[in-house]
């Protein structure tokens, strides 16, 4: 089945909504944080351990699953789903802002755009088309329209052309997306000026796609821009659709986005900063690392419940980071992904009592 959307409720003093997606691999409730499984594997997690955090959704990344092991392979598996044996709803990104940030892109014109893989420097060739195809291999619930991505900051008339050649792109998307069981979500580009913003929202939700997403930011723009982009973006989006603000999910971003409307996120850095020792805390970020805790016998957040925080200490996990344990990078992400969906919890449940802002207040007095 395609995705099905439903709100709860409204918020009354901002434009969050608490909702509920139903898709043929469970129903997600919105807002959501999605953790991003870039090869098929949220790095360091067993899917299991992704079911026991209460995780929902991933994101999957077609880029690099169209160069290894390559989505012929993905599907003569059985689907992405059964390839990485995960039994939650997968959305997968088109590859455009791979293509753009990874690549060594060769071509770009409105055909398409050819680039150097970035793992063994072959050839490939990517458009709107393809973009369909792969993700219609991978089966993934949610797929994304292939867009041109900007960089920040970027001259009006670049983002114009990008900003255009995306609506074109994304009407070939839906023309070339055949699929009963996988919903396609449209993306709004137009890089930090409000007027393309609203001009590319408007012209693509006359495509009317059954989900939109917001791209090309937290691209190093400032974050009261981000907003404002927010502020003149989302409502031209239709109230029904799910909004899916790509690439971001800093706490305070998130919550930034939900009151502005924003339903889904997605972020690399909480996986990967745990990787590296940087673990979100009540209290704000915390590098394990430190030779502080060296002799400290505290949970590393003593206000967290997860499985890493209820047993073992700052100690241990700083020896295991000096010492590139494994487990480590396991212990750091569980928690860290602990987190993430406890505030997205959070968030719901300030929803559902309509005291989202005074939690707002409170998260954020206490993260810094
Ligand atoms: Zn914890």
């Amino acid at each position: 089945m395609s995705i099905r959307f439903e709100i709860i409720k409204e918020c009354k003093k901002t434009n969050a909504r608490l909702g509920k997606l139903y898709t043929s691999h469970g129903i997600i409730d919105t807002p959501v944080f999605m953790p991003v499984g870039t090869q098929a594997t949220v790095k360091a997690m067993t899917p299991r351990e992704l079911e026991d955090l209460g995780i929902q959704i991933i994101l999957s990344n077609s880029y690099h699953l169209f160069l290894r092991p390559g989505y012929n392979l993905i599907a003569q598996a059985g689907g992405l789903h059964k390839f990485m044996g995960w039994k939650g709803a997968i959305l997968t990104d088109s590859g455009g802002f791979q293509v753009f940030s990874l690549g060594k892109l060769n071509k770009i014109n409105d055909e398409g755009v050819s680039f150097n893989s970035h793992i063994d420097g072959s050839k490939h060739f990517i458009n709107p088309e393809k973009a369909m195809e792969i993700q219609m291999a991978l089966g993934s619930d949610i797929a994304m329209a292939f867009d041109e991505c900007t960089s920040y900051p970027a001259g009006k008339y670049q983002v114009e052309t990008a900003a255009r050649r995306t609506i074109q792109w994304a009407k070939r998307c839906k023309e070339a997306h055949h699929s009963t069981s996988q919903s396609l979500f449209g993306i709004v580009q137009g890089g930090g000026y409000k007027d393309l913003r609203i001009e590319n929202a408007k012209k693509l939700i006359e495509l009317d796609f059954p989900g939109y997403a917001i791209g090309g930011l937290s691209v190093g723009e400032p974050k009261s821009l981000m907003n404002e982009i927010l502020d003149c973006t989302v409502p031209c989006l239709p109230n029904s659709k799910p909004r899916y603000l790509m690439g971001v999910g800093a706490p305070q971003s998130i919550l930034e986005g939900t009151i502005r409307g924003i339903d889904m996120f997605d972020c690399v850095l909480p996986t990967r900063n745990a990787r590296n020792g940087s673990l979100l805390t009540s209290s704000g970020k915390l590098s394990i690392t430190n030779a502080k805790f060296k002799d400290d016998f505290s949970p590393l957040d003593s206000k967290c419940k997860c499985y890493t925080c209820r047993n073992f200490t700052r100690a241990y996990l700083r020896h295991l980071y000096i010492s590139n344990e494994i487990l480590a990078s396991t212990l750091g992400t569980i928690h860290n992904l602990f987190f993430m969906s406890s505030l997205a919890k959070n968030i719901r449940l300030a929803l559902a009592e309509e005291r989202l802002l005074e939690f707002k207040e409170e998260f954020l007095s206490k993260y810094f």
